[in-house]
């Protein structure tokens, strides 16, 4: 790790850790290697990190009265909603991030492309992660991407100079 990059938390599955709810990973070349070139990668999975284990039952948004809820798929009286919350707020306090680079469609890192469930099971619309959504609340110019945006290296040097640009006018 060399010294003054800036430092991005990326979903640790991305990262080749098969960490998913299937015992799975999404390894993504493109940030693996290109993206280490400029920053310092923090590797974080917040369903993990709130102590559900792998493979773990699926969560996901659900919509509940005037509140988004995280509900486990098949047993809804099991809520995850505060613990990701907590997970999130304690992770910004601990990490001096530049930026955030997050898995699409999960019910933790997603960003406005998770899939919105009512309480009877049916998709009703698309929502934010609850790790994405909470770092976001905390502070609304962090730079945070999903991986469905690095498609190419110069996205990635793109992504980096954004960073840049937003650190220089805190
Ligand atoms: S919670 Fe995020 S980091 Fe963990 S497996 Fe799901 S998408 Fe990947």
């Amino acid at each position: 790790m060399l010294k003054g990059k800036p430092l991005v938390a990326v979903s640790a599955c991305l990262l080749g850790q098969a960490v998913r709810y299937d015992g799975l990973a999404k390894y993504t070349s493109l940030i693996a290697e290109e993206l280490s070139k400029y920053c310092q990668l923090l590797a974080v999975c917040p369903e993990l990190e709130i102590g559900l284990g792998v493979p773990r039952a699926k969560i996901q948004l659900t919509q509940v009265g005037q509140t988004i809820r995280v509900l486990q798929q098949h047993n809804p009286h099991i809520d995850v909603t505060n613990e990701l919350v907590a997970f999130a707020k304690q992770f910004y306090e601990q990490q001096p991030l530049a930026g955030l680079v997050l898995q699409d469609r999960s019910p933790s890192c997603g960003m406005g492309n998770t899939d919105l469930y009512s309480q009877q099971g049916k998709v009703i619309g698309l929502g934010s992660g609850l790790f994405a959504a909470t770092m976001l609340e905390l502070n609304p110019a962090l730079v945070i991407i999903q991986a469905s945006q690095l498609q190419s290296k110069q996205d990635v040097a793109i992504f980096f100079k954004k960073m840049t640009f937003c650190s220089l006018n805190l």
